[in-house]
């Protein structure tokens, strides 16, 4: 695979374009170019010859949308390809507001989180930068002309990113990084730090790590599970680092950032959401400054593990409730189009989607 232009900053594209020995307002015309989705062949203010000399280090197609599914409630799908081949999916989620994309980190996952698809196959690679970024740059591409509809500030569509798509984004630390500094630059997109949430299974140093980062993001952390052994039974990585390790990380993030933190806690049927479970989980986050998001669990079927009836996800939210967290029941949304982390690739790659 060729390099990718989408990883570079608008100053290192700069350094690029001189070292190429062009002016340096090609660097604008390029950049400006990407931004808006194109591909390099297809940027119209470039001399052909630069556009030539790009693209044999560089790749002109950085991702491909290859597929896209469309929700009864709105709500699209997307499977990305990227120049290798390899796939990943996306989600686009439309509120009054604006839109919020869900992009992936990696290719699989390595976690081994036993409800979740994506780690089915473990980890194929880490996505680049650019990669990351590029399934946005795609998004926006396709809605431009909801932008004149209203949706999106900024001329753009996508207003809001999550980090929740396949893969662990702090086991990619550099590269996710570095895409959330591209994402938020001024050149660029410039969606604002505040208006991105990153998912993590809680790798506690790197937790640390990003609080230093001086970025702003959601912090979120998926717990599922309120005691250490219930935990190691649904997420490998829980061996790795206590619940009262990532809590103390979850405070600093605090600390360094003023942001208060979110958790993730999947509601799976005999495991994790009966009355104690909810008690235990206000014992455990009474007073901090945070926000819970109770999921159900979207069933995988190469999993054996079982959603939650509505009655006790809502019984389990009015335990939190009453006992003073500040709590949600995520609305279920794109059930139809496999709305789970990786389902439509595991489906695609089992060849149940691409016909
Ligand atoms: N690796 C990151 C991002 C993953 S996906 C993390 O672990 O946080 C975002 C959320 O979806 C996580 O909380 C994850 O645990 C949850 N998730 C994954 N598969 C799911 C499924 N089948 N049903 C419900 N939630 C799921």
């Amino acid at each position: 695979m060729k390099k990718i232009l989408q990883d570079l900053s608008f100053a290192e594209t700069e350094e690029l374009i001189l070292s190429l020995g062009e002016k340096k307002f090609r660097a604008k015309q390029l950049y400006e170019g990407l931004t808006q989705g194109k591909k390099v062949s297809d940027i119209t203010s470039l001399p052909k010859a630069l556009k030539e000399k790009l693209l044999e280090e560089y790749e002109d197609e950085t991702i491909r949308i290859k597929e896209t599914f469309y929700s009864a409630d709105g709500t699209e799908k997307y499977l990305f390809e990227f120049a290798d081949g390899h796939l990943v999916e996306g989600v686009l989620m439309k509120y009054k507001y604006g839109y919020t994309q869900c992009v992936s980190t990696q290719v699989g996952c390595r976690m081994g989180c036993k409800f979740c698809a994506s780690t089915l196959n473990g980890l194929i690679r880490n996505l680049s930068a650019g990669e990351i970024l590029a399934q946005i740059l795609a998004v926006n591409a396709l809605h431009k002309a909801d932008v004149k509809s209203g949706a999106g500030e900024s001329g753009r569509a996508v207003t809001n990113v999550v980090l929740m798509g396949s893969g662990e984004p702090l086991d990619n630390y550099d590269q996710v990084v570095k895409f959330l500094r591209n994402l938020t630059a001024p050149e660029g997109l410039c969606i604002s730090a505040r208006n991105v949430s990153l998912s993590t299974c809680g790798l506690v140093p790197k937790m640390y790590a990003l609080a230093d980062e001086g970025l702003p993001v959601n912090l979120t952390v998926s717990l599922h599970a309120t005691d250490d052994e219930t935990r190691k039974k649904v997420m490998p990585v829980a061996k790795a680092y206590k619940i009262e390790e990532i809590l103390k990380a979850c405070r600093y993030f605090f600390e360094k950032t003023g942001r208060r933190y979110y958790f993730e806690y999947t509601l799976i049927d005999g495991e994790n959401c009966d009355e104690t479970h909810a008690k235990a989980l206000v014992e455990l986050l009474k007073g901090k400054p945070c926000h819970v998001n109770l999921i159900r669990l979207n069933e995988v079927k190469e999993r054996e593990l079982k959603t939650v009836s509505d009655k006790n996800a809502y019984r389990f939210l009015g335990v939190l409730e009453k006992g003073g967290l500040s709590a949600t029941l995520r609305r279920q949304i794109g059930v139809d189009i496999g709305g789970a982390c990786g389902q439509l690739r595991a489906d695609y790659l089992n060849g149940e989607n691409n016909d």
